[in-house]
């Protein structure tokens, strides 16, 4: 099943390769089905870590792949542009919040996410400010995996550990702990309060991913703690980034997910579900007055330019997938997503075993109270015709916003069927 030259010689996610976990060959993939090599479909419900909004093979996407192709693949951005990034900038200025109005394209995600700590940071040495060099964030975060957006990743559940003293020590508050939908409590915010009075001379910018944290324990908070945190940051002159990699086009019920709290960040990351999954593409935004600043300083530049900085091939793509979601009635698509992740993943909240059942827009959350064996997950979930990748006590589903109602419906009975064999193992 696992092909031999595979496991010898690549290196898959987080993966070991002395014992890898084995691989499944995938021979194509429509719509929201995988289809494997030996002939067996899986029902996706990962729309491939957030990316693949309208699912696969899209014959709207395809085409857009086609037509841009034939024009040119790539140039370098360096002193030329294109149709293909200037009809995206324009778009994405219309659904991003309405202060952002300059757009950096980033290779990805992780890229996107230096690129505004950078800016933040030259965004105060432009002001001679030296010392605010810095960044705070909340624990339980996910912002990537390159040396700065690691560096703010959750200091226990990341990558601290491995690299040690040469990652940048950042100052860290406790994650939110009032959840999205319930009560706030005051207290949440205490921490960041006490953090940026004592340390803000030396804070450029809190970084941290609006009301739904990923991959760092797919938790929900409240908005009202962007709303505080917000206040604070003004009042001690520190940046906000929004890291909306992962939170972005319309999987939280909202656009993007700022706008359940209604704060606008002075720097927005966001990547993912911009190209529809076809390819790599991320964007950092910022405002008027931050380009201006920056823009002033000594640099006189913003220091940042990848190879493949807005590839025409991904902004044309990433045009026509986001064209596709704007055009249509995508709240009530995701609200319906979103009805029948609770009808079936609701009732496991009583099991013994689950720890918590959470459902946001077009996302599903069953935290356990253990660990659970992803090796053992994988292969049984797959021979149960689904595509779904646990890690640590987290069973998640975020399918794509194509998913037909049987489709949902299989991939979710099948998952509860999963979880409640957890109680009887
Ligand atoms: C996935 C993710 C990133 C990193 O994006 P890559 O494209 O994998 O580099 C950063 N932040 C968040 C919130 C993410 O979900």
């Amino acid at each position: 099943m696992t092909d031999q030259f595979d496991k010898k010689h690549l290196w898959h996610p987080y993966t070991s390769m002395l014992n890898p976990l084995p691989t499944f060959k995938v021979k194509c993939a429509y719509g929201s089905t995988i289809e494997l090599e030996d002939g067996r479909t899986m029902i996706d419900g990962m729309s491939s870590w957030w990316c693949t909004i309208h699912g696969y093979n899209h014959p709207a996407l395809n085409q857009a792949v086609k037509d841009q192709l034939d024009k040119m693949s790539h140039v370098m951005f360096g002193g030329l542009t294109h149709e293909p990034a200037i009809e995206l900038g324009k778009l994405l200025l219309q659904i991003t919040p309405p202060t952002l109005d300059k757009i950096f394209y980033a290779d990805s995600g992780s890229v996107s996410v230096e690129v505004a700590l950078k800016m933040a940071v030259q965004y105060w040495t432009a002001q001679g400010k030296h010392q605010k060099t810095n960044f705070v964030t909340t624990r339980s975060g996910y912002h990537g995996d390159t040396w700065n957006a690691m560096s703010v990743c959750d200091p226990v559940t990341g990558m601290h550990q491995v690299f040690g003293s040469c990652l940048p020590i950042r100052y860290f508050v406790p994650a939110p702990q009032s959840r999205y939908g319930e009560t706030w409590i005051q207290e949440d915010i205490q921490a960041l309060a006490d953090t940026l009075a004592t340390h803000h001379e030396n804070i450029a910018a809190m970084i941290v991913e609006p009301i739904v944290q990923g991959a760092g324990g797919m938790r929900f908070y409240h908005p009202e703690y962007l709303r505080q945190a917000k206040v604070l940051c003004e009042k001690y002159n520190v940046l906000m980034i929004f890291d909306e990699i992962a939170t972005g086009f319309g999987r939280t019920g909202k656009m993007f997910a700022w706008e359940h709290a209604n704060v606008e960040p002075d720097i927005m990351c966001i990547g993912k579900g911009l190209t529809g999954g076809y390819m790599t593409l991320a964007a950092t935004l910022t405002n008027t007055h931050m380009a201006e600043v920056i823009s002033s300083g000594e640099a006189g530049v913003f220091m940042h330019g990848p190879t493949f900085m807005a590839n025409p091939l991904a902004c044309a793509v990433a045009l026509k997938s986001t064209e596709l979601l704007v055009s249509q009635d995508w709240q009530s698509n995701i609200q319906r997503i979103e009805a029948t992740l609770l009808k079936h993943l609701q009732p496991l909240n009583d099991l013994d075993t689950v720890a918590n059942v959470r459902v946001l827009g077009a996302i599903g959350v069953v935290e356990m109270k253990n660990a659970v064996n992803m090796a053992v997950l994988q292969d049984e979930f797959v021979r149960r015709g689904i595509w779904v990748r646990p890690f640590g006590r987290l069973m998640y589903v975020m399918p794509s916003y194509v998913i037909t109602d049987d489709e949902l419906a299989f991939l979710l009975t099948q998952l509860a069927e999963v979880v409640q064999n957890q109680v009887s193992a």
